[in-house]
């Protein structure tokens, strides 16, 4: 049998690189994708490599169309048709309240969590579809149902978008056996917090979380790898929340 085939948004760093190694791990062949860090991108592709399976590493933004459709270009022409998506690709802005984000600050978070995300699962959805199905999972938060006061509410936005279009997706590409999820992670100690200006907040946080930590990134990958397998086949517009009971 021929191997999956998944592309993996955001898989230079944190949680997409953490996927891309457990999937290589299960028997994947994988593109990561990634916006601007190549060293951080080519460490991780060695790290796929290193577990068996082929990588192709592609830079792209995937709020623009264009790279996208690079992106699924590149990997039906170097790894096949693509078998499995993880829209990863996320971005926080800088903290602060409504009154005081920039609209530049806005328009970013959209463009990358709700346009990048509809982009990839639209191209994704017409590959599937003409090669007999697949599978997408799309990375969502518990701040899409927790919300954000205070500091990032338009990120919490945009993750209930996540929440809506695959909930949506998953009734439209049923018939053409293509399977649509999400995961839900609750705070995870990964480059983001640094990103967005709060380092601490995976430590500080630890006490509101009923398991009493924060979650590693291969602990999200799990959940990810669980969606696309064959042991998922009948789960299909789920959205599993990986929060350490947060
Ligand atoms: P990181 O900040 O650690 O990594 C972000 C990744 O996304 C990097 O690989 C980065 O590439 C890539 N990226 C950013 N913007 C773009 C873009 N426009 N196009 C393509 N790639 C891009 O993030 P995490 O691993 O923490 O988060 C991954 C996902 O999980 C996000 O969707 C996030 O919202 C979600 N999440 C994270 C939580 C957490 O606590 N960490 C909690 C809940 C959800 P490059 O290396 O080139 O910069």
């Amino acid at each position: 049998m021929s191997r999956p085939v998944t592309i993996v948004t955001g898989g230079s760093r944190g949680i997409g690189a953490a996927t891309c190694v457990r999937l290589a791990t299960d028997g994947h062949d994988l593109a990561l994708g990634y916006v601007s860090n190549d060293a951080a991108a080519q460490e991780a592709a060695q790290a796929v490599r290193a577990a068996g399976a082929r990588c192709v590493t592609v830079r792209a933004d995937t709020s623009q169309e264009a790279d996208v459709e690079r992106l699924f270009d590149t990997v039906a022409a170097e790894l096949g048709p693509v078998t499995g998506l993880v829209n990863n690709a996320g971005v926080t802005g800088p903290l602060g309240r409504l009154a005081e984000t920039r609209t530049e600050d806005l328009r970013r978070v959209v463009d990358v969590n709700v346009l990048g995300y509809l982009l990839c699962c639209r191209r994704a959805a017409r590959d599937m579809a003409a090669n007999g199905g697949g599978a997408i999972v799309n990375i969502s938060s518990a701040a899409a149902t927790l919300g954000s006061p205070g500091d990032y509410v338009h990120y919490a936005a945009s993750k209930a978008a996540t929440d809506a279009l695959t909930v949506g997706l998953s009734k439209e590409l049923g018939p053409d056996r293509i399977r649509v999820n999400a995961v839900a992670p609750g705070i995870i100690d990964t480059d983001m917090h640094t990103t967005m200006g709060d380092p601490d907040r995976p430590a500080r946080m630890a006490s509101a979380i009923p398991l009493g930590r924060p979650g590693e990134a291969s602990e999200i990958a799990a959940a990810v790898a669980w969606l696309l397998s064959p042991d998922a086949s009948y789960t299909s517009g789920a959205i599993l929340r990986v929060a350490g009971g947060r």
